[in-house]
């Protein structure tokens, strides 16, 4: 039984007295259970890491990226007999600077929850799911996967992967189940998040090529951020900006008033899905004063004349009219990007996730392009990534994409291809997947018999989720691989295969600034569990295809032939020699080809696995923070970035007298990612969310509806019915409502509406109704 601490505060003797007759009414004020003070200790830990807790005293350190979202951070594992014991951000490494958020502090704990998946589990005939062995569960996987294709073909069957597994994970599987199994249809949950940035920028610039460096947060001087919230969803990239020693202009474009707009100079609070139309008039606005840079326009871009009579329409009046801004706001927008010396514009979901996601993020693409804001320090059209590898899966991962950001259409791309990897070409298909929403229409169709879904929770994540779920049933065979049993898709699953997690294997993640950093085994997988790369190779092996994978021995062989696939392609990392160089140079942004390897002089960290005191943090030198575009040329053969646009378009679904708010999701703490499969395992972080789910509702329509502070109520849109509680707070504006996407109920409010160019859903903007619930309800499920 653990000790009370002695830490706690002397309570004033009234509150002593409550105590004593209520122990719990005092939570607030102390502990009533956990460590001892002897627990608690702390002792120098040696290796130059300050204070540690004297139980977990390391004998030596080596560093790995954290596996939650695309920021980056390296944390250093203490080790004991080769294990990981306790972790501490990196302090050299360029990206974190010796800062984690509360994620990456307990990263290690979810790696020993109870429902870690410890083996195989097949689904047998009565419905229960039982252990299986590997064996069992190979033949399994084997048989009813080509079972469902010789009866209904090789587009019968598709994958569901992700963005939290590593890069050379990412490439296996998909030269595995493209080239391997031949089965064509596969995506993975970048769908989800970043889709759009990929679409506009390879569209934009020709390549899916994010400009930016993090030094960017801190040289510029003015700051536009779109639908993002980086106190929140990035905190450490935030971190970097208040390093900005410039006292920069921040601009938030947001519906909420979010941390971050919290922060900002100015907080454009415009009405849900109005940015679109607010970045052509901002763009009208810096066209009719002469605020463009016409030498960079004329220089490195087309169709800036067009772009320019379209957006002529988008005066200030009715742009304030739309976007429910006033003229003011939107032209004090329009002269601060006009006098930033170095104007930078970053975007995440609140763009991507939306019906005109696309063209969204190039009206902000556009007016980096037009004033000339993009290639030099401080500057760019930046689109910040969600999981910790989803640039991975944007480049690698042999889904959207041939490897290293070729088409599959192009019989050249498809030709060099299988002679870079020795296989035949026609093992190469030469048509593209289908996309995720169109996954779930076939399995609807009848189309797909089977699914496999690789370390994402699509049960709880994917718009319309009743719906999902309910076509989940009608599959002939499920196959889900992760880190728990408990998943939301687990329990809907034939055959559960028992992976390894972040920190139980090798590989590689690239972050947001397009930086390949090494994440290492620190810890055994418990039970039977694989890494994700290995399963991948004994399925290969069970297929009868593993000749056709006889050089992807490890991760770093996969390293090896990702390196040779990317040569002379816009993302080369040729010049990367091998895992120990990305380790003793702070990791490398691509590009970084065998040619620039020779003209720089690559600068070495501190030993990587030490025994002795870490250096100090040096600065990031130049070479370890790159951005693209200083020489004006991009991707496009004419080496022009493409001005983009369409005409806005209403949502689809608005509020009317029935459903009369507009419902925005998003993230709700930095303590907590996703579907909570992972964050909800640390006692730690549910100390820092709120465990149950919660609506922000604005104070007027709180006091409309009667609703208090607190109570029970129902969330109602076409598709179903929530209960949740009342959190009542001015952040949002009256008519909206918020609910963070991290309880499972929130996607069963949203309606499925995509981007019609990315393909991404439009989780930010859907009708619903409030109402105070019945007070016995709040029991239900
Ligand atoms: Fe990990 Fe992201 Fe937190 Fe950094 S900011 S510690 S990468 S979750």
């Amino acid at each position: 039984m653990k000790r009370r601490t002695k830490l706690a505060p002397k309570l004033p003797t009234d509150s002593a007295s409550a105590r004593r007759s209520s122990p719990q009414a005092n939570t607030l004020w102390r502990s009533w259970s956990g460590p001892s003070t002897e627990e608690l200790r702390l002792a120098p830990g040696g290796l130059g890491l300050g204070q540690v807790p004297a139980r977990l005293k390391p004998e030596l350190t080596t560093r790995a990226i954290c596996g939650f979202c695309s920021t980056g951070c390296s944390l250093d594992i203490h080790l004991r007999d080769g294990l990981a014991v306790n972790l501490t951000p990196t302090t050299d490494y360029p990206v974190n600077l010796g800062m984690a958020c509360p994620k990456g502090w307990e990263a290690l704990t979810p790696l020993t929850a109870p429902d870690r998946a410890t083996t195989p589990m097949l689904r047998r005939p009565d419905g229960s799911l039982r252990p299986a062995t590997w064996d069992d569960a190979m033949k399994s996987f084997v048989t009813r996967f080509k079972q469902i294709m010789a009866e209904h073909g090789h587009e019968s069957v598709a994958f569901l992967s992700t963005g939290q597994i590593c890069t050379e994970e990412m490439a296996l599987l998909g030269a595995l189940w493209k080239f391997g199994i031949g089965a064509i249809h596969c995506d993975s949950n970048t769908r989800q998040c970043m889709a759009t940035a990929n679409v506009a920028y390879k569209q934009s610039f020709g390549f899916d090529a994010p400009p930016f460096t993090y030094a960017d947060f801190e040289l510029g001087d003015v700051l536009v951020f779109v639908g993002a919230n980086p106190c929140i969803a990035h905190p450490i990239m935030w971190q970097r900006v208040l390093r900005n020693q410039n006292r920069p202009r921040i601009i938030v474009l947001d519906p909420r008033r979010t941390e971050t707009a919290m922060n900002a100079t100015q907080h454009l609070a415009l009405l849900p899905k109005s940015d679109l139309t607010l970045l052509y008039g901002v763009a009208n606005l810096l066209v009719q004063n002469g605020w463009v840079n016409r030498a960079y326009i004329a220089r490195s871009t087309t169709g800036f004349t067009e772009f320019a009579e379209f957006v002529r329409s988008f005066t200030p009046d009715k742009v304030a009219a739309e976007t429910g801004l006033t003229v003011g706001q939107i032209y004090r927008f329009a002269e601060a990007i006009h006098h930033g010396k170095a104007v930078s514009f970053w975007w995440t979901m609140g763009v991507n996730q939306s019906h005109e996601a696309t063209r969204t993020a190039q009206a902000i693409i556009n007016l980096a392009l037009m004033t000339g804001n993009i290639g030099r320090a401080g500057t760019g059209a930046n689109s910040i990534t969600g999981q910790c590898n989803a640039m991975g899966s944007r480049l690698y991962s042999n889904i959207t994409s041939l490897f290293a950001g070729r088409d599959f259409l192009k019989a050249d791309d498809r030709a060099e291809v299988a002679q870079l990897l020795g296989i035949p070409i026609d093992r190469i298909p030469d048509r593209n997947s289908w996309a995720y929403d169109q996954i779930v229409q076939g399995i609807a169709d009848g189309k797909i018999k089977g699914l496999w879904v690789v370390a994402t929770n699509a049960s709880h994540s994917w718009i319309d989720q009743r719906n999902f779920n309910a076509l989940l049933r009608k599959l002939d065979f499920l196959v889900v691989q992760d880190l728990y049993t408990t998943t939301d898709t687990a329990q809907h699953a034939h055959l559960i295969l028992p992976a390894a997690g972040w920190g139980e294997k090798d590989g590689t993640f690239i972050n947001s600034e397009r930086r390949f950093g090494l994440t290492k085994k620190v810890c055994r997988a418990p039970g039977l569990a694989l890494s994700d790369f290995n399963i991948f190779r004994l399925i290969a092996h069970y297929w009868g295809c593993d000749e056709m994978f006889r050089d992807w021995t490890s991760p770093e062989a996969v390293f090896q032939i990702l390196k040779k696939l990317s040569a002379d392609r816009p993302c080369d990392i040729t010049g990367i020699q091998d895992f120990q160089h990305l380790e003793e140079s702070g990791g490398i942004q691509w590009p970084f080809s065998e040619r620039q390897r020779q003209e720089w002089n690559t600068p070495k960290l501190a030993d990587h696995t030490s025994t002795k005191p870490l250096a100090p943090c040096p600065l990031p030198s130049a070479f370890q923070e790159r951005r693209l575009f200083a020489d004006g040329r991009f991707f496009h053969p004419d080496g022009k970035a493409r001005f983009l646009f369409e005409a806005p378009r209403p949502v689809a679904e608005p509020t009317d007298g029935e459903f009369p708010f507009i419902l925005l999701t998003g993230r709700g703490t930095s303590a907590q990612w996703h579907t909570n499969t992972r964050t909800g395992k640390s006692a730690v972080l549910r100390t820092l969310y709120p465990v149950n789910a919660y609506v922000e509702v604005n104070p007027a329509d709180a006091k409309k509806l009667g609703v208090s502070p607190n109570s029970l109520v129902a969330v109602i849109s076409r598709r179903a019915r929530v209960e949740c509680s009342a959190f009542v707070t001015p952040t949002v504006q009256p008519g909206q409502l918020f609910i963070p996407m991290h309880y499972a109920l929130t996607n069963q409010l949203t309606r499925a509406v995509f981007d019609p160019h990315s393909r991404q859903p439009s989780y930010k903007h859907c009708a619903v109704r409030l109402e105070p619930a019945p007070r016995d309800s709040r029991s239900r499920p």
